[in-house]
């Protein structure tokens, strides 16, 4: 295929327009360049189109949600065309390691401006007023924020609620599963915070008392229905702090309306979340992912998450990761090993 043709097909492909609107100057500008006849193609190597695509992949970095599967076999054919080397592969989700070239990906932090825009936005809502953000009394509320203004930071929060109720069980059981999420940090020498509900205060006296020996607590009112005091908290304490719940958190009503703004959330959510297991061996727990699951470059190779056309939406549900097995990788042939 000339290269004048192929700069036209992946103009015109349909899958550009699957991409944001912030991309489309550039993709007009790919369009003139097709357009105009001054250019003598033969001048204009690979790279040049290389450039482009490699824009188009790091505005798929930067939105930070997976592709389609259309998208991204014309990704695929387009780099292969340039003789990348471009597979299918799966990321373990343990370390992200590339099952294809075996790098790990890496841990993409938020950086302190995003952190501040986070928590200005946590700030603001609590401002205007509990009815729409946190379901609490003024009251509740007002000390609710004086607590954590004199006992943050931590380092981790804890969703009472929502660890105990791994077990299914007895009151015992759940304060159980609490307690050992206490003890879990506390012996980790961390600053803990349990925010519970009033209501479980009645679970059992004993465990109340040691596990508010080894952290710092606060109940709500039993009315407060799935409120994220827990996600208020952790960002009002401040950017290195974490959390423990399984909740995934999904479309958070103060983050819901701003894509900017839903994607730093998402990815605090991947750096920030611990989670409570009960398995056949024992309790477990697991630590935040160790990789961001967005599209990135590294070495210049990029890694391309992409949802695969008959993926269940129960699959993604699960835990509110993209699938680590539905991933490109793509190199340039020069840095493939003979
Ligand atoms: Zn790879």
């Amino acid at each position: 295929m000339l290269l004048k043709q192929y700069v036209k097909f992946i103009c015109q492909s349909r899958w550009i327009t699957c991409l944001k609107n912030n991309s489309i100057g550039q993709l007009d500008y790919l369009k003139s360049i097709v357009d105009s006849d001054k250019i003598d193609w033969k001048y204009k190597d690979k790279k040049t189109i290389i450039k482009y695509l490699d824009e188009i992949c790091t505005h798929i970095a930067d939105s930070c949600s997976p592709v389609t599967e259309v998208t991204i076999n014309k990704i695929k054919e387009s780099y292969t065309l340039l003789e990348w080397n471009a597979k299918y592969t799966e990321i373990l989700r343990k370390n992200g390691e590339c099952m294809n070239c075996h790098q790990l990906l890496s841990r993409l932090k938020l950086s302190n401006e995003e952190f501040e825009s986070l928590q200005h936005n946590v700030k603001e809502k609590l401002i205007v007023g509990s009815d729409l953000f946190l379901k609490s009394t003024p009251d509740e509320l007002e000390t609710f924020l004086k607590f954590v203004e004199k006992t943050a930071p931590y380092d981790v929060v804890l969703d009472a609620l929502n660890i105990a109720y791994v077990a299914k069980t007895t009151f015992k059981d759940k304060l159980y599963l609490l307690s050992y999420a206490v003890d879990y940090f506390a012996e980790r020498e961390l600053k803990i915070l349990v925010l519970g509900r009033k209501h479980m205060l009645k679970w059992g006296q004993q465990s109340w008392r040691s596990i508010s020996k080894k952290s710092f607590t606060f109940f709500t009112d039993n009315l407060t229905q799935d409120d994220p005091y827990f996600i208020t908290a952790a960002i009002l304490s401040g950017s290195h702090t974490d959390f423990v719940s399984r909740d995934l958190l999904r479309g958070h009503r103060f983050v819901l309306k701003q894509d900017k703004l839903r994607n730093i959330f998402q990815r605090w959510q991947w750096q920030h979340q611990w989670k409570l297991f009960s398995t056949r061996r024992g309790l477990k727990i697991q630590s935040p992912l160790k990789f961001t699951p967005c599209a990135q470059k590294n070495n210049g190779v990029w890694h391309i998450p992409y949802e695969a056309a008959n993926a269940s939406a129960e699959g993604k549900v699960n835990d509110g990761v993209p699938d680590c097995a539905t991933w490109l990788c793509m190199q340039p042939n020069s840095k493939l090993k003979s």
